[in-house]
């Protein structure tokens, strides 16, 4: 599908803070673009009370690139460096994050499948031409998770910063998944393909996935229709250089 095609099957709106509205079915609220991610834009103006109002699962970041954010019914956790899971003050900003009121229409049981292969298994015929909302609950064989060390001004790009990641195996870990899908990239708004981010069910361990294997799970998605994106003030709409989205993939995969 072509990205004109997969605009028309998304109602896409970019806003400012003041022009934002409240939470709204199938409609994903994320704050900045992924190109002003890559390029060290890591402060934003939306608090994590404010980004609760718009979604209730999702990911993201803190200001600063402090650590990986987590959104599960409303609750959030922040995985520190050495992915253990801690709560976040509701006041924190946030640079970087997608949340969506979730309100799956499909489900599917999935068993003994690497991560790689799950899109596959969702989708063996047609790939979705809308982005999809992905909670997946069960047991795992491995999951492999990362965080990162908060930044100090002047800010380093995304891959210079991820450079100074720590990674984490968990084995035979009960937990949730909880992210977003995007068939596209949108020139530069989304990271294309699958990002999630994992807690473990005891809320001790998790952080942003870039491996796993799952043992039984539960898959559940939600089908976007809309993307409402908050631009921070130091960000501007993207201009339309489409980001390697190659180079992305190999920094927020294994
Ligand atoms: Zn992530």
């Amino acid at each position: 599908m072509s990205e004109l095609e997969f605009l028309r099957a998304l109602h896409v709106d970019m806003l400012r803070l003041n022009e934002l509205g409240g939470r709204a079915p199938h409609t994903l609220f994320q704050t900045s673009t992924i190109q002003a991610l890559l390029a060290g834009a890591f402060d934003g103006d939306v608090t994590l009370e404010e980004l609760l109002g718009h979604g209730d699962l999702g990911l993201g970041t803190l200001n600063g690139l402090d650590g990986e954010l987590i959104v599960i019914d409303g609750e959030v956790f922040k995985a520190e460096l050495d992915c253990t899971l801690s709560r976040p003050d509701a006041q924190a900003r946030t640079p970087y994050a997608v949340v969506v009121p979730f309100a799956p229409g499909r489900t599917e049981q999935l068993s003994r499948i690497a991560g790689a292969s799950v899109a596959h298994h969702l989708w063996p015929d047609d790939p979705p031409r809308a982005p999809a909302a992905v909670r997946i609950d069960g047991r795992f064989d491995t999951v492999r998770v990362r965080s990162v060390p908060r930044q100090v001004h002047p800010y380093p790009s995304l891959a210079t910063a991820l450079e100074h990641q720590h990674t984490r195996d968990l084995h035979d870990v009960s937990g949730t998944m909880v992210g977003f899908c995007f068939p596209d990239g949108l020139s530069g708004l989304e990271l294309a393909g699958a990002h999630l981010h994992f807690a473990c069910d005891k809320r001790q361990h998790g952080g942003h996935v870039l491996d796993y294997t799952l043992d039984e799970a539960i898959v559940r998605l939600d089908s976007a229709t809309s993307l409402h994106v908050e631009l921070p003030p130091t960000v501007e709409p993207p201009d339309g250089r489409t980001v390697d989205q190659a180079a992305l993939r190999h920094l927020e995969t294994d």
